[in-house]
This record gives C-alpha cells, sequence and structure tokens, in this order.
C-alpha cells in the first residue's frame, strides 16, 4: 500500500467515504505524497507523454494562433500570455521562440503561468527565465488585461465528480472501504445534480461526469477576456457530452487500476467541453488534428524535415503522425476557443 493510501484509508475509517474528486485531489496535488508534487511525470522516464513533449511544433504552431488572435484584436499593449498547467515549460518555450519575428508582440507580453506544483514552477523557471514569466496560483488571480491563454491537458489533471442514474435516481460514485482496501461504492439517492446537457439527457444506468473545478477555472479564465479581449485555447481529450467512466490512472506509461497507486500513478479524466464551452459567448470546438493541419503543421514538418536524417527523421515523422493522426492523438484529442461576442474566431478553425 503506498503511504497516501495509508493516509486514505485512515481518513475514511474516521469520516467515511470520499467523492471521486478529493481522492483525485488528494492523489495529485497532496503536499507530501501527491503525483505533481513529487514527480517527474513527463517523458519516456516518466509515466506520459504530451503533445508539446513529442513535438516543437506543436507549441510553435499553438503560439502563433496566438499572436494571430493578437493581431486580429488590435495588438493590444500590454497584454497577459498565459498558460494554465505549463509542466515543463515546453510549450510557452516553443510558442515564444516561434513568435520572436511578430512585432510587437514580445514587447507587449507578460508571460504569466498558473502552476500549483513547487517542483514544476522550478522546471518552468529554469526553462522560461528570459521571459521572466509571473506565477499565479490560481486562474482567478490573472491580471486586469487583455488575456491570450493557451492550456493543453490541464482541464483533466482537475478533479471529477461521478454520478450513476440508479432506478433509485441519481446516485454518487465513491471511494470507500472494502477489506481493509480502497474500493468504489455508491452513495444514497442525491436530491440534486449538476444541471447540464449531460445530466439532463442521462438514461438509467448511464454514469456522468462533471467538474466543478473546470467548470471555474475556465470561467476565471473568461473574465479578463470578457472584460478587456483576448482569447483562451483548451486542448484535452474528450468529448461533446460525453458519457461513461473516464477517470484513468497512467503509471510508467501503462494503464494502471486508478485505486492501486494513489500518489504514484497519474490520474485523469477526459473534459466534457459542452458546458464549458456554454460558459463564453463565442466559441470554436474542433479535433486537435484538424485544427494543426490547418495551422499548417504539414509545411512546418516538411520545412524541418529538410535538415534531418534518420533516425531523427524518422521519429519526426512519427511525431507528426502522432499529433494529427486519426488513430493517435488527432481525433482523441479537442481543441476549443473560447472568446468573447464578436470578436474574430482564431486561425486554425473552421470559419
Ligand atoms: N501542459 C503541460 C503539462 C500537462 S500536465 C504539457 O502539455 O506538457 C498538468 C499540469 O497542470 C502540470 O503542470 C500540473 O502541475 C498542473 N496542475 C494540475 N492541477 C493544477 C491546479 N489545480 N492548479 C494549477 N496547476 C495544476
Amino acid at each position: 500500500m503506498t503511504p497516501l493510501a495509508q493516509l486514505l484509508c485512515e481518513r475514511i475509517r474516521e469520516d467515511g467515504p470520499i467523492t471521486v474528486a478529493d481522492y483525485m485531489a488528494e492523489c495529485l496535488l497532496h503536499p507530501v505524497h501527491g503525483y505533481y508534487t513529487t514527480r517527474e511525470p513527463f517523458g519516456a522516464a516518466g509515466d506520459f507523454t504530451t503533445a508539446p513533449e513529442i513535438s516543437q511544433m506543436f507549441g510553435e504552431l499553438l503560439g502563433l494562433a496566438l499572436a494571430q488572435a493578437w493581431l486580429d484584436q488590435g495588438a493590444p499593449s500590454p497584454f497577459t500570455l498565459a498558460e494554465l498547467g505549463p509542466g515543463r515549460g515546453t510549450l510557452m518555450a516553443d510558442a515564444l521562440r516561434a513568435t520572436r519575428a511578430v512585432p510587437g508582440f514580445h514587447a507587449a507580453a507578460q508571460v504569466v503561468l498558473v502552476e500549483a506544483s513547487p517542483r514544476l514552477r522550478d522546471v518552468q523557471a529554469r526553462t522560461l527565465a528570459p521571459h521572466q514569466p509571473l506565477w499565479l496560483d490560481g486562474v482567478e488571480d490573472l491580471p486586469d488585461c487583455p488575456t491570450f491563454l493557451v492550456a493543453n491537458e490541464f482541464l483533466d489533471a482537475l478533479p471529477i465528480r461521478q454520478f450513476l442514474l440508479s432506478p433509485e435516481g441519481w446516485r454518487e460514485r465513491l471511494v470507500g472501504l472494502a477489506d481493509g482496501a480502497l474500493a468504489f461504492g455508491l452513495s444514497a439517492p442525491l436530491p440534486q445534480v449538476p444541471d447540464t446537457p449531460a445530466f439532463r439527457t442521462a438514461r438509467p444506468g448511464d454514469l456522468v461526469e462533471h467538474s466543478a473545478p473546470a467548470q471555474s477555472a475556465v470561467a476565471a479564465a473568461l473574465v479578463p477576456i470578457l472584460r478587456f479581449g483576448g482569447l483562451a485555447l483548451f486542448i484535452d481529450y474528450g468529448g461533446w457530452r460525453s458519457r461513461g467512466d473516464t477517470l484513468q490512472a497512467l503509471c510508467q506509461h501503462a494503464f494502471d487500476d486508478p485505486l492501486a497507486h494513489p500518489g504514484q500513478a497519474d490520474l485523469t479524466a477526459h473534459v466534457d467541453f459542452e458546458p464549458l464551452a456554454a460558459l463564453a459567448p463565442a466559441q470554436a470546438y474542433d479535433t486537435q488534428g484538424a485544427v494543426l493541419r490547418r495551422l499548417g503543421i504539414e509545411a512546418r514538418a516538411d520545412r524541418l524535415a529538410r535538415g534531418l536524417a534518420s533516425p531523427a527523421l524518422d521519429n519526426h515523422l512519427a511525431a507528426l503522425g502522432r499529433l494529427t493522426g486519426p488513430q493517435e492523438m488527432g481525433s482523441l484529442f479537442k481543441m476549443l476557443a473560447l472568446t468573447r461576442a464578436g470578436a474574430p474566431l482564431p486561425p486554425g478553425f473552421a470559419p
């Protein structure tokens, strides 16, 4: 049993079962045993690889898309160039390198990073030192300024609650104890559940997930955007009105039982983009593959391929396939752009 599993078992023995959201929050961000607090999750030696770690093209194209959106909105100065959950800072570093030639963009930008893990803040500080980033604890601390924001695989790390429509009504899936070990169970029927389309259209037997922290994070990101202008780009795996249990644990690039290694495995859930999109007056939504292709990833890949020989060339072409291929991240991952009414849609999204 992991040290965090022992602590959680004690807590449940004393206070009763906890929600899946409480369980996720403890596993990811417990100050001593949390996954992001203690681990280097990314890359071959870690537990998973994210798009910016697969290829520099990802951050470059998203950086250029944000810069184009900034130009389309009249190049406001100063403005906030923000990232939520920047990991190793790779996406932001690639975005900044790609946008060096955009006149006035760097001079007007204050780079702002929302990051909960002190250890990852250190890594980001090393990657992004020349740009003098400002770190914030929460999205609600974003400055009063036009805000151009990106968040890759941030929302999937925010805790979800799970609800099952049983014959007696909605019940919540809880983490309790069975034979002294962590085990899933169900609450008594609930008087009330969140009021979103997924709940309103559910049928008996459906499991519906809801992330209040994701709703709050997106709402908070929209506060400066709706007041001062800008754009938010959220990239994640998930869908539109998704159904079913998507809580997943990854440990050393393999799926794990979500209750087996609390604190030592990454825990995520698919993002339901529908209730998040509803928070903004203007939105665009598409698959990652479609948006990256419209942003010109194939031309950029050709350009980079010219300087490469095998095996670097093979890796580069494989990376293009992983980011855009329909069987890989191209379809599973979605991009949601949110802005204010009347603002032009960002490049990469179909009109
Ligand atoms: N965007 C990066 C990392 C994704 S992993 C990439 O694509 O490689 C999720 C990131 O979100 C990590 O940096 C993690 O520490 C951060 N994070 C998780 N929960 C958070 C929270 N509640 N507040 C702020 N940051 C959080």
